[in-house]
């Protein structure tokens, strides 16, 4: 349920209702805005509660979410929410930014060379993985915590915020210590164990939809990450499998108006893993910009002929600049900036 506060409610009559709510063992989810604060109850019977709070006079009302996510819904928030990166990058707000990198983290020079391409383009933040959600067990399963030291290590001397996926539990904490961002994957979109242990650390958590997931089912996914206080969390399309072949998946651009709609929440979306087909990355990446996505997430290598993981969709570095340069043309036209 949301609890909203009397008009200009004082921080120490805010405290009062945060502390009510801590007592009863809740987490509270506040939202401010001009001069109202509301505060999201979320929880198993914690409309139980309802007339304990209606009786608080700091409390103006009490409503109830109808959306099965909750803290996600624009019923709790109406504004987008911006997630704020080092570098002075945001995601949901005017910038489209462009995240860019190798599928996979190969070596800290490959990964340097491709960040210097990502950047002079115009690409702000930098992708790669370190731990590998591959279809066989035999290709190359990723660097581990090698990996993410030369991402920490690039981003920095580049000035990139960087993302990597966490696979596990145990990886959460490893990627979240050398990224800004933490990559969840399509294949652990329903791993809610995985998006506790997201909830539960600091940094922002990029939320990609399972090939399989509906949006209401993508939508709980990213409850369960806000459910624990973490609040930075973005949503990722990167394709559904449908009875297509021709392409690897079928980049859902449906999802994205009716997803803005629904929630407050950040949408990226991934071309590449999308279409799966280098030549077509570059059409599909200005169409995932007309829909409106938030920022766009590409992969590029050097010589994606050598690249141990999506060489096939990994665009050439004369495509992306070339892609970059029509994406700032095309922005500009939507009044949004690259
Ligand atoms: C990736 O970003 O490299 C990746 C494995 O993506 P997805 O989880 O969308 O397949
Ligand atoms: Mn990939």
């Amino acid at each position: 349920m949301i609890i909203t506060l009397k008009r200009k409610a004082t921080k120490q009559e805010e405290k009062k209702v945060v502390d009510k709510i801590k007592k009863l063992g809740y987490i509270p989810h506040i939202s401010k805005g001009v001069d109202i604060t509301i505060i999201g109850m979320v929880g198993e019977f914690a409309e139980k509660y309802k007339e304990t709070f209606e009786s608080m006079e700091e409390v103006d009302h009490i409503s109830e979410i109808e959306k099965p996510y909750k803290l996600a819904s624009r019923e709790f928030k109406t504004e987008n929410t911006v997630i704020k990166l080092p570098y002075g990058i945001e995601i949901g707000g005017t910038k489209v930014p462009v995240i860019a990198g190798p599928c996979a983290i190969e070596s800290k020079s490959v990964l340097l060379e491709t960040a210097k391409i990502v950047k002079a383009a115009g690409g702000t933040i930098l992708r790669g993985g370190a731990f590998k959600p591959r279809s066989s067990p035999y290709s190359f399963q990723g660097l581990g915590e090698r990996g993410l030291k030369y991402m920490k290590e690039v981003g920095e001397k580049l000035q990139m915020p960087t993302i990597s996926e966490a696979m596990s539990v145990e990886e959460v904490p490893l990627v979240s210590k050398y990224c800004d961002i933490v990559q969840i994957g399509a294949r652990n979109v329903q791993n809610y164990d995985l998006l506790k242990a997201c909830g539960k650390q600091k940094k922002p958590v990029l939320l990609k939809r399972g090939m399989a997931t509906t949006i209401k089912e993508w939508l709980l996914s990213a409850e369960y990450i806000l459910a624990q206080g973490n609040y930075n969390v973005m949503l990722c399309e990167r394709g559904i499998r449908t009875f297509e072949t021709a392409t690897r998946f079928t980049l859902d651009l449906n999802a994205i108006p009716v997803v803005k709609k629904l929630t407050h929440l950040p949408v990226v979306l991934d071309p590449s893993h999308g279409i799966g087909i280098r030549e077509h990355v570059p059409s599909m990446a200005k169409a995932c910009l007309a829909v409106g996505a938030d920022a766009i997430a590409i992969e590029i290598h050097p010589r994606p002929e050598e690249a141990l993981s999506d060489g096939a969709q990994s665009l050439l570095p004369a495509q992306y600049n070339k892609l970059m340069e029509e994406l700032k043309v095309l922005a500009k036209a939507l009044g949004r900036e690259i």
